[in-house]
């Protein structure tokens, strides 16, 4: 292919961030340090390998998800325990914060409310850093895994087991409705502990054993009243595949915790976003 005269100037124009965080409402961090000194735990989820669990933590709360037993990815999906078609936004999030979130970052909500549902309070991953492949830890580039994919790529394979189809059934269960009608508030996930990244040769989407091991968590505070869905993936570590029962799995714990009442005085949840909504003329 001829590349125009100018194809290296063009290619040297310098990048531009295009979303500055630093322009974000700030998350309080140093209130939710001092809080997160003083967590009583209320509540205590077991999400067993290849299946997904609901948790609902209440607004100011905090939840930690732990690696137990063995290393294993979760697929997580959050929405407002008010209103579930409020979830999760993770392509605003990536947009935001870039491909990997950590402590401080932030896991915003779907338009049009657009507020943070949660912040990321603590990450023992968080010395990872991104490593020589281009890879890094807890991902909002992997949608989910799903059976629709599998099903293209393995000429028709049915694998019920994939996150996608483990967070139907879970939030089907948790709200009495039908799976049909669960699905379409499945949405895509933080992938948590997972390692991910995309090539830097061909730009595609990678993903490598996860350096997770039991005792690692990451911690949330809810900036809503929040329901969470978390699939621990049928990939386990995904250090070499997924949708198939072929990989070790393990299970993956949540814990909720209520914090120091007095570290949380004049706290508030999260406020709607002040766009007015009207979309111009
Ligand atoms: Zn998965």
């Amino acid at each position: 292919m001829t590349q125009p005269q100018d194809a290296d100037a063009r290619r040297a124009i310098r990048p531009v961030i295009c979303y500055p965080p630093e322009n974000l409402p700030a998350a309080d961090m140093a209130r939710y340090e001092t809080a997160r000194k003083d967590l009583t735990r209320t509540d205590s989820v077991t999400v067993p390998p290849r299946e997904a669990r609901t948790f609902s933590v209440p607004a100011g709360h905090f939840f930690r998800i732990t690696s137990v037993e063995g290393p294993q990815v979760g697929d997580l999906n959050l929405h407002n325990a008010q209103n579930l078609a409020e979830r999760f936004y993770s392509g605003k999030s990536r947009a935001l914060h870039g491909t990997h979130l950590t402590t401080g970052e932030r896991l915003w909500s779907s338009f049009p409310h657009m507020r943070p549902l949660a912040t990321i309070t603590h990450d023992t991953l968080g010395w990872y850093g991104i490593d020589s492949f281009g890879g890094s830890v807890h991902d909002v580039i992997g949608t989910r895994c799903d059976p629709y994919s599998h099903a293209l790529l393995s000429d028709g394979g049915q694998y019920h087991h994939c996150c996608h189809s483990n967070l139907v059934r879970a939030l089907a269960e948790h709200t009495g409705v039908s799976r049909a009608e669960a699905e379409p508030l499945v949405h895509d996930v933080l992938n948590v502990f997972m390692c991910t990244g995309f090539t830097r040769d061909t730009g595609q989407y990678f993903m490598k054993a996860s350096p997770v091991r039991p005792g690692d968590y990451i911690e949330f505070v809810a900036e809503t009243d929040l329901l969470g869905n978390l699939s621990a993936c049928p990939g386990g570590d995904c250090s070499a595949s997924h949708s198939s029962d072929a990989a070790s799995c393990y299970p993956l714990q949540v814990d909720v915790f209520r914090p120091d009442p007095a570290a949380m005085q004049g706290w508030n949840p999260a406020a709607e976003n002040s766009y007015d909504r009207t979309h111009g003329d």
